[in-house]
């Protein structure tokens, strides 16, 4: 049997066209990774200059009110921006479109200026595969030397907190003993209470398993902080079991311009502006003085948010109203402050975190409910913050106008230009790490 066959074969049409179909994928990739590089850029510039303190709790809340991100994307940009500027050889490789985000997002977690050099090598020769598996290795060798040190000095008290691959965070530390303590006995506490509402509602389905000790241990410290970050640090805070005695001359309430004396029960002197915001959400007792010094009214008694109206507001705004806040907590904010006779009743109050209810009572941002119901907030400087940001003026043809900014740069990206040097060889990441971590000798 004969068959013919032609020293080329000519590669047939189809195939050379999604060849260039990914071509065109890997141009244009390179493209978003070198622009993605000015982004951080810029980002690592507005939060050096806070740019973003215009109401916002951190850039991240900024960021992803105004350019759309989900929360824990818009904290890894601004934790990569930081990180980049102490690494210029891969925010430079990032620029080039040489290295790819997800890349450099992940050697960022380990990289230093000593150790950046060596792991851009690894960077540019691995897939993004090969480089997760070896930042994670990389970590594992970080935290055992961490642990040598703190097993070296037992003296010292530690707290460790970081996020491990998987996105869970891990906790480790060291405490003094009466420090420990307090904690045990607060984990304690809150497993009772926890458990305490687990028993009454397996009453009710008496199905579920019950948490092993390890489990309720994490669900009580999760209690414990969230409680901690509820009832607050300091006495602006909602919460039945602290309450704060304010003394308050009786025009300070109804007007923050005359002046007057506001103190806290302990003798701390406080604003007026911080008066009003103590008394706004009325858990708190406050006592109203005549000019003579006599007890004009006890007033937080009679202002409570009843716990029926606390659960509707709570339903109805879910969290801080403030535009790109939207903390799952807050205080019961009167637009119109009880004090100049505005009612407690659903449509007077307002869910504010702690951070924003401060903004409107003692920074100047100002904040009305409109005709529609909508609430509206202003700046100090009488600008609207709006709920949504306004969309942006964005080129007809955006791909065109990337390539022709980055050409204008003399930036040229090419299909290749990301390829890693990688030719298919097994990933020994136990031998990489050995050879790339300066710690690592010490290991064995
Ligand atoms: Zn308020
Ligand atoms: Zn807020």
């Amino acid at each position: 049997m004969n068959i013919d066959i032609p020293a080329f074969l000519p590669t047939p049409e189809p195939v050379r066209e999604v060849e260039r179909l990914g071509d065109e994928i890997a141009v244009l990739s390179a493209h978003l990774d070198a622009a993605t590089g000015r982004l951080l850029d810029l980002i690592r510039e507005f939060d050096a200059r806070g740019g973003w303190n215009t109401g916002f709790l951190s850039c991240a809340a900024w960021l992803s009110w105004r350019v759309g991100l989900d929360r824990g994307a818009a904290r890894e940009r601004v934790r990569v921006a930081r990180a980049l500027g102490t690494l210029p050889r891969l925010a430079q490789a990032l620029a080039r479109g040489e290295l790819s985000y997800a890349k450099v997002r992940a050697l960022t977690r380990v990289a230093t200026p000593e150790t950046e050099e060596r792991l851009l090598a690894v960077g540019k020769a691995g897939t993004a595969g090969h480089i997760e598996r070896v930042v994670r290795g990389w970590r594992r060798v970080d935290r055992q030397a961490e642990a040598r040190a703190t097993a070296r000095r037992p003296a010292i008290r530690a707290l460790h907190v970081y996020q491990d691959e998987d996105g869970m965070v891990v906790i480790r530390g060291r405490l003094a003993p009466e420090v420990g303590a307090v904690l045990v006995q607060a984990l304690a506490a809150a497993r009772e209470t926890l458990y305490q509402r687990a028993r009454s509602m397996d009453a009710e389905d008496g199905s579920a398993e019950p948490p092993t000790m390890a489990q309720q241990q994490a669900d009580a410290l999760a209690r414990v902080a969230e409680t901690a970050l509820h009832h607050g640090i300091d006495p602006g805070a909602p919460g039945e079991r602290y309450q704060v005695v304010v003394h308050v001359d009786a025009p300070v309430l109804a007007n923050a311009d005359p002046p007057g004396q506001s103190v806290l029960e302990d003798g701390a002197h406080v604003s007026s502006e911080t008066a009003q915001r103590l008394a706004c959400d009325a858990t708190r007792v406050v006592m109203r003085h005549a000019p003579d010094g006599r007890v004009m009214e006890v007033g937080a008694r009679t202002r409570t948010i009843p716990p029926a109206l606390r659960r509707a507001l709570h339903h109805r705004d879910r969290g801080c109203r403030f535009p790109g806040c939207g903390l799952p907590f807050g205080q019961g904010h009167h637009i119109r402050h009880w004090a100049r006779g505005g009612p407690t009743t659903l449509s007077n109050l307002a869910l504010l975190c702690r951070r924003h209810h401060r903004a409107v009572h003692e920074e100047g941002y100002e904040m009305d409910r409109q005709q529609d119901g909508e609430l509206s907030f202003r700046r100090p400087d009488g600008r609207l913050v709006p709920e949504v940001p306004p969309p942006m003026a964005v080129p007809r043809d955006p791909v065109h106008a990337l390539r022709a900014q980055h050409d204008a740069h003399g930036l040229p990206l090419h299909a290749r230009t990301a390829m890693p040097g990688w030719l298919g060889e097994r990933l020994d990441v136990g031998w990489a790490i050995d050879v790339l971590h300066p710690l690592a000798a010490s290991t064995r």
